[in-house]
Protein backbone atom coordinates (compact mmCIF):
# COMPACT_ATOMS: atom_id res chain seq x y z
CA UNK A 1 0.00 0.00 0.00
CA UNK A 2 1.52 3.30 -0.76
CA UNK A 3 0.61 5.76 2.27
CA UNK A 4 -1.26 8.49 2.08
CA UNK A 5 1.51 10.28 3.80
CA UNK A 6 2.90 10.50 0.34
CA UNK A 7 5.52 7.60 -0.11
CA UNK A 8 6.94 8.08 3.36
CA UNK A 9 6.47 4.45 4.97
CA UNK A 10 4.30 4.95 8.16
CA UNK A 11 4.90 2.03 10.00
CA UNK A 12 1.82 1.96 12.60
CA UNK A 13 2.77 0.39 15.75
CA UNK A 14 6.30 2.05 16.15
CA UNK A 15 6.98 5.76 16.95
CA UNK A 16 6.18 7.53 13.80
CA UNK A 17 6.54 11.04 13.05
CA UNK A 18 5.05 10.94 9.66
CA UNK A 19 5.16 13.39 6.72
CA UNK A 20 1.73 14.33 5.32
CA UNK A 21 -1.88 13.30 5.75
CA UNK A 22 -2.32 10.08 7.33
CA UNK A 23 -4.98 7.97 5.16
CA UNK A 24 -8.13 6.62 6.81
CA UNK A 25 -6.91 2.93 6.93
CA UNK A 26 -3.71 4.55 8.63
CA UNK A 27 -5.68 6.07 11.20
CA UNK A 28 -8.19 3.08 11.88
CA UNK A 29 -5.09 0.92 12.90
CA UNK A 30 -3.77 3.36 14.97
CA UNK A 31 -7.08 3.88 16.32
CA UNK A 32 -7.20 -0.39 16.81
CA UNK A 33 -3.81 0.21 18.90
CA UNK A 34 -5.22 2.62 21.37
CA UNK A 35 -8.19 0.09 21.53
CA UNK A 36 -5.89 -2.32 22.80
CA UNK A 37 -4.19 -0.13 25.27
CA UNK A 38 -7.53 0.89 26.62
CA UNK A 39 -8.92 -2.44 27.36
CA UNK A 40 -6.08 -3.25 29.89
CA UNK A 41 -6.01 0.00 31.51
CA UNK A 42 -5.12 0.15 35.25
CA UNK A 43 -5.60 3.93 36.03
CA UNK A 44 -8.52 3.49 37.99
CA UNK A 45 -8.32 0.54 40.69
CA UNK A 46 -11.99 0.70 41.15
CA UNK A 47 -13.27 -0.04 37.95
CA UNK A 48 -10.43 -2.75 37.48
CA UNK A 49 -11.84 -4.29 40.31
CA UNK A 50 -15.47 -4.16 39.36
CA UNK A 51 -16.00 -3.56 35.79
CA UNK A 52 -16.75 -6.44 33.35
CA UNK A 53 -14.98 -4.66 30.37
CA UNK A 54 -13.35 -1.74 29.06
CA UNK A 55 -15.97 -0.23 26.41
CA UNK A 56 -14.25 1.75 23.81
CA UNK A 57 -16.05 4.09 21.24
CA UNK A 58 -17.88 1.92 18.21
CA UNK A 59 -19.06 3.19 15.34
CA UNK A 60 -17.43 4.77 11.74
CA UNK A 61 -13.65 5.25 12.50
CA UNK A 62 -13.91 8.08 9.87
CA UNK A 63 -16.87 9.67 10.75
CA UNK A 64 -17.46 13.50 10.29
CA UNK A 65 -20.29 13.25 13.45
CA UNK A 66 -18.66 12.08 16.37
CA UNK A 67 -21.10 11.40 20.21
CA UNK A 68 -19.28 11.81 23.64
CA UNK A 69 -21.65 10.21 25.95
CA UNK A 70 -20.55 9.91 29.90
CA UNK A 71 -19.75 6.47 30.98
CA UNK A 72 -20.87 2.99 30.20
CA UNK A 73 -23.83 1.96 32.38
CA UNK A 74 -24.69 -1.81 32.83
CA UNK A 75 -25.58 -3.02 30.11
CA UNK A 76 -22.72 -1.51 28.38
CA UNK A 77 -20.45 -3.23 30.71
CA UNK A 78 -22.12 -6.54 29.75
CA UNK A 79 -22.10 -5.99 26.05
CA UNK A 80 -18.64 -4.24 25.74
CA UNK A 81 -20.36 -1.30 23.49
CA UNK A 82 -21.32 2.24 23.93
CA UNK A 83 -25.19 2.99 24.20
CA UNK A 84 -26.81 0.07 24.42
CA UNK A 85 -29.67 0.60 26.58
CA UNK A 86 -32.44 2.71 26.21
CA UNK A 87 -30.51 5.70 25.63
CA UNK A 88 -28.87 3.91 23.50
CA UNK A 89 -32.21 2.87 21.30
CA UNK A 90 -33.40 6.94 21.72
CA UNK A 91 -30.35 7.91 20.10
CA UNK A 92 -30.75 5.28 17.35
CA UNK A 93 -34.10 6.77 17.55
CA UNK A 94 -33.23 10.26 16.90
CA UNK A 95 -30.23 9.51 14.35
CA UNK A 96 -32.70 7.84 11.92
CA UNK A 97 -35.00 11.13 12.17
CA UNK A 98 -32.30 13.40 10.85
CA UNK A 99 -31.35 10.40 8.29
CA UNK A 100 -28.84 8.78 10.24
CA UNK A 101 -27.55 5.25 11.26
CA UNK A 102 -25.07 3.62 13.86
CA UNK A 103 -22.85 3.29 11.11
CA UNK A 104 -22.57 6.59 9.74
CA UNK A 105 -20.75 7.67 13.47
CA UNK A 106 -18.91 7.20 15.96
CA UNK A 107 -19.65 6.89 19.36
CA UNK A 108 -17.31 7.13 22.75
CA UNK A 109 -17.92 8.24 26.82
CA UNK A 110 -16.06 10.03 28.63
CA UNK A 111 -15.13 7.24 30.77
CA UNK A 112 -14.65 3.68 29.09
CA UNK A 113 -15.52 2.09 32.25
CA UNK A 114 -19.08 1.94 33.91
CA UNK A 115 -18.65 3.80 37.47
CA UNK A 116 -20.40 1.43 39.72
CA UNK A 117 -23.99 1.69 40.64
CA UNK A 118 -23.60 3.83 38.03
CA UNK A 119 -22.60 6.87 40.21
CA UNK A 120 -21.03 9.97 38.63
CA UNK A 121 -17.70 10.19 37.55
CA UNK A 122 -15.09 11.62 39.87
CA UNK A 123 -12.34 14.01 38.68
CA UNK A 124 -9.89 11.43 38.59
CA UNK A 125 -11.28 8.91 36.38
CA UNK A 126 -11.98 12.09 34.14
CA UNK A 127 -8.29 12.87 33.57
CA UNK A 128 -7.43 9.28 33.60
CA UNK A 129 -9.56 8.43 31.08
CA UNK A 130 -8.95 11.92 29.11
CA UNK A 131 -5.97 10.54 26.83
CA UNK A 132 -8.21 7.86 25.15
CA UNK A 133 -11.10 10.48 23.96
CA UNK A 134 -8.36 12.88 23.11
CA UNK A 135 -6.35 9.81 20.32
CA UNK A 136 -9.95 8.78 19.25
CA UNK A 137 -10.67 12.40 18.64
CA UNK A 138 -7.90 12.80 16.90
CA UNK A 139 -7.35 9.97 14.96
CA UNK A 140 -11.55 9.87 13.59
CA UNK A 141 -11.17 13.55 12.79
CA UNK A 142 -14.86 14.51 13.41
CA UNK A 143 -15.86 17.82 11.82
CA UNK A 144 -18.93 17.88 14.46
CA UNK A 145 -18.48 16.88 18.09
CA UNK A 146 -22.19 16.13 19.68
CA UNK A 147 -21.41 16.15 24.22
CA UNK A 148 -24.20 14.56 25.28
CA UNK A 149 -25.00 15.93 28.76
CA UNK A 150 -23.12 17.96 31.64
CA UNK A 151 -19.53 15.56 31.80
CA UNK A 152 -19.24 15.47 28.48
CA UNK A 153 -19.84 19.38 27.73
CA UNK A 154 -17.76 20.49 30.75
CA UNK A 155 -14.91 18.22 29.89
CA UNK A 156 -14.84 19.18 25.86
CA UNK A 157 -15.80 23.05 26.58
CA UNK A 158 -13.13 23.26 29.34
CA UNK A 159 -15.20 25.16 31.59
CA UNK A 160 -18.31 24.91 34.50
CA UNK A 161 -21.11 25.68 31.92
CA UNK A 162 -24.01 23.23 32.71
CA UNK A 163 -25.80 22.06 29.43
CA UNK A 164 -29.27 23.56 30.28
CA UNK A 165 -27.44 26.94 29.13
CA UNK A 166 -25.41 25.91 26.12
CA UNK A 167 -27.41 23.06 24.51
CA UNK A 168 -28.10 23.45 20.70
CA UNK A 169 -25.66 26.41 20.48
CA UNK A 170 -22.64 25.15 18.62
CA UNK A 171 -19.02 26.77 18.51
CA UNK A 172 -15.88 26.00 16.89
CA UNK A 173 -13.49 24.92 19.56
CA UNK A 174 -9.92 23.76 19.15
CA UNK A 175 -9.71 20.15 21.24
CA UNK A 176 -6.35 19.01 21.40
CA UNK A 177 -4.97 19.38 17.49
CA UNK A 178 -7.75 19.69 15.94
CA UNK A 179 -10.91 21.98 15.31
CA UNK A 180 -14.19 21.19 15.60
CA UNK A 181 -17.94 22.61 15.55
CA UNK A 182 -18.83 21.49 19.51
CA UNK A 183 -22.61 21.02 19.75
CA UNK A 184 -23.90 20.05 23.12
CA UNK A 185 -27.01 18.05 23.69
CA UNK A 186 -28.79 17.06 26.39
CA UNK A 187 -28.24 13.51 27.58
CA UNK A 188 -30.82 10.93 25.87
CA UNK A 189 -30.82 9.56 29.56
CA UNK A 190 -31.89 12.52 30.74
CA UNK A 191 -34.83 13.01 28.06
CA UNK A 192 -36.02 9.27 28.32
CA UNK A 193 -38.08 10.43 31.70
CA UNK A 194 -38.64 14.21 31.02
CA UNK A 195 -40.86 14.83 27.81
CA UNK A 196 -40.14 18.85 27.26
CA UNK A 197 -36.39 17.62 27.49
CA UNK A 198 -36.82 15.15 24.76
CA UNK A 199 -38.85 17.48 22.91
CA UNK A 200 -35.51 20.13 22.87
CA UNK A 201 -32.85 17.22 22.18
CA UNK A 202 -35.00 16.60 18.81
CA UNK A 203 -35.21 20.07 18.03
CA UNK A 204 -31.36 20.39 18.62
CA UNK A 205 -30.57 17.07 16.59
CA UNK A 206 -32.78 18.42 13.91
CA UNK A 207 -30.19 21.16 13.85
CA UNK A 208 -26.55 18.81 13.20
CA UNK A 209 -27.44 17.42 9.12
CA UNK A 210 -27.10 21.54 8.98
CA UNK A 211 -23.71 21.66 10.84
CA UNK A 212 -22.55 18.75 8.41
CA UNK A 213 -23.05 20.11 5.77
CA UNK A 214 -20.90 23.53 6.83
CA UNK A 215 -18.01 20.54 7.05
CA UNK A 216 -14.79 20.80 9.39
CA UNK A 217 -14.12 24.01 10.73
CA UNK A 218 -10.50 25.97 9.73
CA UNK A 219 -7.92 24.06 11.09
CA UNK A 220 -4.90 25.69 13.45
CA UNK A 221 -1.88 25.44 11.39
CA UNK A 222 0.54 23.14 13.10
CA UNK A 223 4.82 23.19 11.48
CA UNK A 224 3.79 19.86 10.24
CA UNK A 225 0.67 17.36 10.05
CA UNK A 226 2.10 13.85 12.18
CA UNK A 227 0.13 11.39 12.84
CA UNK A 228 1.85 10.15 16.44
CA UNK A 229 1.74 6.81 17.67
CA UNK A 230 2.27 7.06 21.36
CA UNK A 231 5.47 4.62 22.39
CA UNK A 232 2.88 3.14 25.17
CA UNK A 233 0.44 2.41 22.51
CA UNK A 234 2.92 -0.64 21.19
CA UNK A 235 2.80 -2.16 23.92
CA UNK A 236 -0.01 -4.69 23.97
CA UNK A 237 -0.96 -5.78 27.67
CA UNK A 238 -3.10 -9.47 28.46
CA UNK A 239 -6.02 -9.43 27.28
CA UNK A 240 -8.73 -9.59 30.22
CA UNK A 241 -11.68 -11.09 27.52
CA UNK A 242 -11.36 -12.03 24.81
CA UNK A 243 -10.40 -9.28 21.70
CA UNK A 244 -12.82 -10.71 18.80
CA UNK A 245 -16.42 -9.71 20.25
CA UNK A 246 -14.89 -5.51 20.00
CA UNK A 247 -12.86 -6.08 16.73
CA UNK A 248 -15.25 -5.42 14.80
CA UNK A 249 -16.05 -2.31 16.30
CA UNK A 250 -15.04 0.16 14.03
N1 LIG B 1 -24.60 4.55 27.82
C1 LIG B 1 -23.39 5.01 27.47
O1 LIG B 1 -22.62 4.34 26.79
N2 LIG B 1 -23.05 6.24 27.88
C2 LIG B 1 -23.85 7.01 28.60
O2 LIG B 1 -23.48 8.13 28.89
C3 LIG B 1 -25.10 6.48 28.97
C4 LIG B 1 -25.46 5.25 28.56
Amino acid sequence: MVPASGGVPLPIGGAVYALGVPSKEERRDALKLVYENARGCAKCPEFVATRTQVVFGAGNADADLMFVGEAPGANEDRMGRPFVGQAGMLLDQLLGEVGLERGDVFITNVLLCRPPGNRDPHPVEIDNCQDYLMRELELIEPSVVCTLGNFATKLLRGDHTGITRVHGQSEIRVIGTRAVRLYPLYHPAAALYTPRMLEVLREDFGRIPALLAQGAPEQPVTEEPELVVEPEERALPEPAVPVADQLDLF
